[in-house]
């Protein structure tokens, strides 16, 4: 993929991100201060608790990709800097690793 490609994708999916957390802050205040009191439902609480930190994550993720297209390193692995297959960028454009590297670091992770 073509690095101008690849940072209009990321630009795109970063606003995504950022208007989708900021539904999901209007319509649950107590997700984001952690202060959910007894009497509210405490699942829906924690589902989007849990949606928050996962649309977090991906934008850090896209911002660290969005950085590399602009360092020009856009595209190798962070790990090893092999370069990333295409076909995983296409489907990926925020992937920092090589699918082995990928794998190994979620083994650390867990
Ligand atoms: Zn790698």
């Amino acid at each position: 993929m073509v690095v101008d490609t690849a940072q209009r994708r990321l630009e795109d999916m970063l606003a995504d991100l950022d208007q989708a957390i900021a539904v999901l802050r209007s319509e649950h205040p107590e997700a984001d201060q952690h202060t959910a009191d007894a009497g509210a439902s405490l699942s829906a609480t924690d589902r989007a608790e849990a949606a928050l930190d996962a649309m977090r994550r991906e934008r850090a993720e896209v911002l660290a990709a969005l950085a590399r297209t602009r360092a020009g390193t856009y595209g190798k692995c962070v790990d090893c800097g092999r370069p990333v297959p295409e076909g995983r960028l296409e489907a990926r454009p925020a992937a920092a690793r090589c699918v082995t590297c990928q794998a190994k670091h979620d083994r650390f992770r867990r």
